[in-house]
């Protein structure tokens, strides 16, 4: 008897041999094999499911690869010295190699059944929990173990409900998903408002995916999102905030906020930088326009981003706004910098969390173009030695090319950070000379804001 089919589930599946299929062995990150095999060698059954064997599919390099076993997580932990379980809604469990993390999941259901037979060859029966739904329909808990064909059921989309096993190198297609995957379409598993209901996140890994793979919504798929899309209310900030850090760093930024406004979903996630941009002039819309191309193009070249950059761009507009509002108080430039500074930020708190270490950095970077500004020799040489120096000064080439009249500040500090000694010392004498002949002005406070 074949070893797949003592797996309960997987009759239901359409097979996909080696031969008709992309998906290669070789392609696939050691690791996640390691784990695999292992799971395997011990008797249990063990996929690579969701964006691994799709992007492996369409010949694109996968971020990431998830592993779907009928292992229980702490089965997992009897095998991997460096496995640790998490999750707070589902229990996952990460296993760690150096930096690289493989992600395994038992087995899931989507609906309620205490007494599981999770594995037909053993018929263990294993004890979940109910899962639990809000008033509302939304999921709180997930930990129903079940069967591979429940599991790919409680995926979100088709595409992300393929599993490719090393045994006998087949694809197991549960719900057509090689099919969308063809015609390139993001097809919702199920009724698409109640699995919006049970998880409103999935209207935004609707638009990630669509804008990181190019695919279109199927149209059943798209209706319910503007009418559901109020539903991201009720995501703690904290998911919001993981969520829009993966919206904005998949290396399609710029497409993908185009979409979060056209269905509606972007005020929930960005609404001071749109309120904001409504108000403003077009240097501030170009400036959050130029952040996310840049951020795109630096991905594609393998270079990082960092979402302290990112904010400080995305809030740069309600920073100004809020600077130019507080300017009739009367308050001293600098009080009123930091006070719009800390504002700007409360204001997308309520609706992204983000780690302090970011904001203090977005701080940081915003407190910088002032002191960009001021270059005098030891003013250099302490922005110089400043740990956001470089972001500052990215920051500094934005805000020039998003339209800011900023007498060519930014050139200067490129002639100067490739410039010689000589070079230096007469760039320095350029602006000493010229700043001599202004009014003069206590030197650390902020001239006249931003
Ligand atoms: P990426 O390429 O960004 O990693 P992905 O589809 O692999 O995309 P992950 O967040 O890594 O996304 O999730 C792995 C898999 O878990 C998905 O492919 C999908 O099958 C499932 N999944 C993730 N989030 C959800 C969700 N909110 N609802 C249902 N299934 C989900
Ligand atoms: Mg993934």
């Amino acid at each position: 008897m074949n070893f797949e089919s003592e797996l309960v589930g997987t009759e239901k599946a359409d097979v996909i041999n080696r031969d008709r299929h992309s998906v290669s062995r070789k392609d696939i990150a050691p690791n996640a094999l390691k784990v695999l095999y292992r799971l395997m060698n011990a008797g249990f059954h063990a996929y690579i499911v969701g964006g691994g064997v799709r992007d492996l599919l369409l010949g694109r390099k996968p971020k990431d690869f998830d592993i779907a076993t009928n292992a229980t997580p702490e089965d997992i932990k009897n095998l991997f010295r460096n496995a640790r379980v998490i999750g707070r809604r589902f229990k996952i469990v990460h296993i760690k190699f150096g930096r690289e993390i493989i992600e395994v999941t038992t087995f899931r259901a989507n609906h309620a059944r205490k007494h599981q037979v999770l594995d037909g060859s053993t018929r263990k029966q294993i004890k979940g929990l109910d899962s639990a739904h809000s008033e509302s329909g939304m999921i709180l808990r997930d930990n129903v173990y079940g069967n591979i064909d429940e599991d790919a059921m409680r995926r979100d989309f088709t595409v992300n409900a393929l599993y490719y096993t090393t045994n006998g190198f087949r694809v197991l297609d549960f719900c057509s998903g090689l099919k969308d995957i063809e015609s390139r379409q993001i097809r919702m598993i199920g009724n698409p408002a109640e699995r919006y209901k049970e998880d409103p996140v999935r209207m935004l890994r609707a638009i990630r995916l669509s804008a990181k793979l190019g695919f279109s919504i199927e149209r059943e798929t798209e209706k319910p999102i503007d009418e559901l899309s109020y539903l991201l209310d009720s995501i703690s900030s904290a998911r919001l905030f993981d969520e829009t850090l993966k919206l904005m760093t998949g290396g399609h930024a710029s497409k993908t906020f185009k979409l979060l406004q056209k269905f509606q979903l972007g005020s929930y996630l960005f609404a001071p930088t749109l309120e904001a941009l409504k108000e403003s002039d077009t240097s501030a819309a170009n400036l959050v326009d130029l952040a996310l191309k840049n951020t795109d193009e630096r991905l594609a070249n393998g270079k990082s981003v960092t979402p302290a950059f990112l904010f400080a761009s995305l809030l740069w507009p309600v920073l100004k706004l809020t600077i130019a509002k507080s300017k009739n108080l009367g308050l001293p430039p600098r009080t009123s910098f930091q006070q719009a500074a800390k504002l700007a930020l409360k204001e997308q708190l309520d609706y992204t969390a983000i780690p302090k270490r970011f904001t203090i950095a977005a701080q940081e970077i915003w407190e910088l173009q002032d002191r960009l500004r001021i270059r005098t020799k030891r003013n250099i040489e302490k922005i110089f030695n400043h740990s956001r120096f470089r972001a500052a000064y990215d920051f500094l080439l934005l805000r020039e090319q998003s339209g800011e009249e900023l007498q060519d500040l930014g050139q200067w500090w490129t002639d100067f950070q490739i410039g010689d000694k000589n070079k230096r010392s007469e760039l320095i004498a350029m602006v000493t000379k010229s700043q001599k002949h202004r009014k003069k002005r206590s030197k650390d406070i902020p001239s006249k804001g931003i």
